[in-house]
């Protein structure tokens, strides 16, 4: 009796402890762009959160099959978004600034975008633009994101924000699995100690305590990235130039630090940055819309700078790294004579800002081993970069995150093993969602809760992708 009941709960326990095989071991079929080049109809076979094999032959396994001649590219990795404030439309400003400070003090600028965002936070409704936020990033492809801010400073933050895409704030699943354990600071800007605020009334983006937590978090290696807005503005503009005098006297100039924006620079800056090791983010269609002018990231890559690519947020840059992708591809053919290429811009987008992360062991790219935040899209150009750079939202197929199917074509999410799925609009075209990655309840819901909210303060919804 005891020898049958081991025999049967060997038999039994193993199916019970082990989730059905469709759920964790999944073999995609495509085209596969890996650093070392695209494997025409290769194969990646994912078991439970990781990458196990990426092969030209088609492995001997039981996993859910998905065949296609797709490509098959890994997650992007976003180093500069502000996501809560992705639920609003675009923000056509009525005029060109010459640095931040301007806009973001315009009456028209907090009526219709920041009023309405410390409302939606104080009215509870974090969890709620969390998920469309991320959702909106992750239907472009992007599975690792930074710049969700807390809705309190003082609280934790909330437990929806593990979940959908990696959070480089809070959560990424790397360093434990609590929340807030991440190495990571993410600073607006600059007003350190014994300078005077940067505008007569704006009392600056970092008060000299906070100024003082980044230094020794710097100094005592609590940080593997130290992220920063600086010189955002015309190139020639007084207060966006001065912006790097202050991070260096600072000592905010390291190998860890991240200049996001950074269009006041020049040629003998971005030197400074290459000796020491900093990179630079570049959010050119941000920078356009606001200022009618961006960084000189040829000038930046000439001197050696490493320069990854975000779409900064939304209302004046694009919806997500997918949109800022091809804007950036139309500004470098129009207006850099083609001298940043399509392949750069992918690499720009995927391993670059993951290895400036420090988390490229991880994610950035598809290898053996790594985590399975991978996507597919359809193919609609014979190059694979190419491709990617004149895609449609519409055009992707399937995302997953940590081995999880998070989105794409019903008829995916069903091949990948999904059984519970949301039905959603983009584009003109229906797609899937996973309902159990849904941390904070169905999309329908989160749109639900947030489009009165937002009625109540004369504002509509912004699009889930926008559509070309
Ligand atoms: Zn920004």
């Amino acid at each position: 009796m005891v020898r049958f009941g081991t025999i049967w709960c060997v038999t039994l326990c193993a199916l019970l402890s082990e989730p059905a095989a469709a759920q964790n071991r999944i073999l995609l079929n495509g085209n596969v762009v890996t650093p070392s080049g695209i494997i025409q109809s290769g194969w990646v076979y994912i078991e439970d959160s990781k990458i196990v094999s990426v092969t030209e032959a088609k492995p001997n396994v039981q996993a859910s099959v998905i065949q296609s001649d797709d490509y098959i590219y890994p997650g992007f990795v976003d180093l500069h978004n502000h996501p809560v404030y992705n639920v609003f439309p675009r923000w056509t400003p009525p005029q060109l600034y010459n640095n931040r400070y301007e806009w973001r003090r315009a009456q028209t600028y907090l009526d219709t975008i920041q009023k309405p965002e410390v409302d939606l936070i104080k009215s509870n409704e974090f969890c709620d633009m969390d998920e469309f936020a991320e959702l909106k990033e992750l239907i472009g492809g992007t599975t690792t994101l930074l710049g969700i801010s807390k809705p309190a400073r003082d609280k934790p933050v909330p437990s929806c924000i593990q979940g959908l895409a990696r959070n480089l704030d809070w959560y990424t699943g790397f360093y434990g699995t609590s929340a807030g354990q991440e190495p990571v600071a993410n600073a607006l800007g600059i007003t350190p100690k014994g300078y005077p605020p940067i505008a007569a009334d704006w009392p600056g983006d970092m008060p000299p305590e906070r100024a003082d937590e980044f230094r020794q978090g710097l100094q005592s290696g609590q940080f593997n990235l130290f992220v920063i807005h600086l010189a955002e503005g015309k190139r020639t503009d007084a207060e966006a130039q001065s912006e790097f005098g202050l991070l260096k006297s600072a000592q905010f100039l390291t190998p860890k630090t991240v200049i996001i924006h950074g269009v006041g620079l020049g040629t003998a800056d971005f030197a400074e940055m290459a000796k020491i090791g900093a990179s630079l983010v570049w959010s050119p269609r941000s920078n356009v819309v606001l200022y009618g002018e961006t960084t000189d990231v040829v000038a930046a890559l000439r001197q050696g700078v490493t320069l990854a690519l975000a779409p900064d947020w939304s209302p004046t840059g694009s919806t997500n790294m997918l949109a800022e992708l091809k804007y950036a591809n139309d500004y470098a053919m129009t207006k850099l004579s083609g001298a940043i290429s399509s392949k750069q811009l992918f690499e720009m987008a995927t391993t670059v800002p993951a290895h400036i992360a420090q988390i490229d062991q991880w994610v950035g790219s598809i290898a053996d081993g790594k985590y399975a935040d991978v996507f597919m899209m359809k193919k609609n150009a014979m190059d694979a970069y190419a491709n990617l750079v004149s895609a449609s939202p519409a055009d992707v197929t399937l995302v997953i995150v940590n081995g999880v199917p998070v989105y794409g074509t019903a008829e995916r999410l069903t091949q990948a093993g999904v059984t519970g799925t949301e039905d959603i609009m983009v584009c003109a075209d229906k797609r899937a969602l996973n309902s159990q990655a849904l941390t904070n309840g169905t999309f329908s819901a989160v749109v639900a809760q947030l489009t009165p909210k937002l009625a109540a303060e004369n504002i509509a919804l912004g699009p889930i992708a926008e559509c070309n």
